[in-house]
């Protein structure tokens, strides 16, 4: 029987004997309980450090939290973003713990009156995602004696390549098909509103630096030309974001430094401010999620691993949150990432479905019962985008490891 192939492990992570975040063994960090998220701290600030050192000052950075909602982490990134990017007013709540509001915006189809009149209240932005949004926020602002903050969400003419998710030059739920955006801002200034911006997001993990520039481009030209019809300049144009990480065989990293020359050529003599809003990127590659194994039990002739968390935890590794194709995510046992391969394993999760599978015919060294299992590339869209409630096992424990080894 042949091995599959995984995903690479991110070289963080990649050198000892056994996995090391923040100074600690995994094993340490699992003492407290598995399975266990754990987000590595001074890896995103790390990451967030390359996006500045790659893009021009003229383009601000927001965290977009729905990747990653869990407070301490929103906490220590707050104060190396320029704002935070929410979809609903759960997370528009966890924001305004962390930033002021200004510093907010809030997208999303659906808002609901209360979640308009919260945003409104609290003086965040939102980013209208149709003409009835805006009549229903203009309404609210009336009726609260408040001038709301607009952006207007564009639904752009074209679609970022080689995206893991488009959201765009198609008929949409998201923001308001380009040639009718002129119309609509010109009907909120009218209406007296603080006018805010664009917003134009085109998609979600994409890898190809050149299929990013082309967006990025076609955005910048899009905002202008919507600029010059409307005969106002925008506060703001937020470009979106997009930018994918490697989480399987053969995937290679973004080359950022390419995008970000390629943006700042792009923007060369423009005044507009821009901004680029990041979740996946910025936090994905810096999560580790560990599980221990339970059983290990043979059949036909295969061997599994069971461990204590699956899909209820981590929807995504087991390729059942928007994968046509399931592949093996980057996964490793924890205390023997140098060891040679010694067998070919299933690793499954507690769950009675055919669906919890982490890891399909992968080659490790042999994990015994009570050994963690590290699966990477698992610090965005996992805990909260997993149906945790389902089977009704412990919901998953998170820790961000803050500080660097001294
Ligand atoms: C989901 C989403 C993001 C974050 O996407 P990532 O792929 O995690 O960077 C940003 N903006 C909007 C509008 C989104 O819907």
């Amino acid at each position: 029987m042949n091995a599959k192939p995984i995903g690479p492990i991110p070289a963080d992570y990649a050198g000892g004997p056994q996995l090391i975040v923040g100074g600690r063994s995994a094993a340490d960090w699992a003492a407290a309980g598995t399975p266990l998220y754990l987000y590595d701290g001074p890896a995103i600030a790390a990451r967030i450090a390359r996006f500045r050192a790659a893009f021009p000052s003229q383009v601000v950075l927001h965290y977009a939290i729905k990747a990653n909602p869990f407070p301490p982490l929103i906490a220590a990134i707050a104060p190396l973003v320029d704002g935070i990017d929410v979809a609903s007013a759960g997370e528009m709540a966890r924001a305004l713990a962390a930033v002021p509001p200004d510093a907010i915006s809030f997208a999303g189809p659906g808002k609901r009156d209360a979640e308009l009149a919260a945003a409104i209240s609290a003086g965040v932005t939102l980013n209208l995602e149709s003409e009835g949004e805006c009549a229903r926020a203009l309404a609210t602002g009336a009726r609260l004696g408040i001038v709301p903050r607009l952006a207007v969400r564009v639904n752009p003419d074209f679609e970022l390549r080689g995206s893991g998710m488009k959201m765009g030059g198609r008929a949409s739920p998201f923001g308001v098909d380009a040639v009718r955006v002129p119309a609509l801002v010109r009907h909120i200034l009218a209406a007296g509103a603080d006018w805010r911006g664009f917003h134009i997001y085109t998609g979600s993990q994409a890898l190809s630096a050149e299929a990013v520039i082309e967006m990025q481009g076609a955005t910048v030209a899009l905002a202008a030309r919507l600029a010059d019809e409307i005969g106002a300049c925008p506060p703001l144009v937020n470009l979106g974001g997009g930018f994918g990480i490697p989480y399987f065989p053969g995937d290679i990293p973004l080359d950022i430094a390419a995008v970000g020359a390629a943006l700042a050529s792009a923007l060369r003599g423009l005044e507009t401010h821009y901004a680029i809003e990041l979740g996946r990127w910025l936090v994905g590659e810096a999560g580790i999620y560990l599980a221990r194994v339970i059983d290990r039990k043979e059949s036909q002739g295969e061997t599994f691993l069971i461990v204590d968390g699956g899909l209820n935890h981590h929807l995504a590794a087991t390729g059942n949150f928007g994968t046509v194709v399931r592949r093996n995510y980057p996964v490793a046992v924890a205390h023997r990432m140098q060891d040679a391969p010694e067998e070919i394993v299933n690793i499954v999760g507690p769950l009675c479905t055919p669906l919890d599978r982490l890891a399909d015919r992968v080659a490790l060294p042999r994990a015994e019962v009570g050994d963690l299992i590290a699966i990477f590339a698992s610090g965005a869209y996992g805990a909260t985008a997993s149906p945790q409630a389902f089977l009704g096992h412990p919901p998953v424990c998170e820790t961000l490891a803050a500080q660097a080894p001294v």
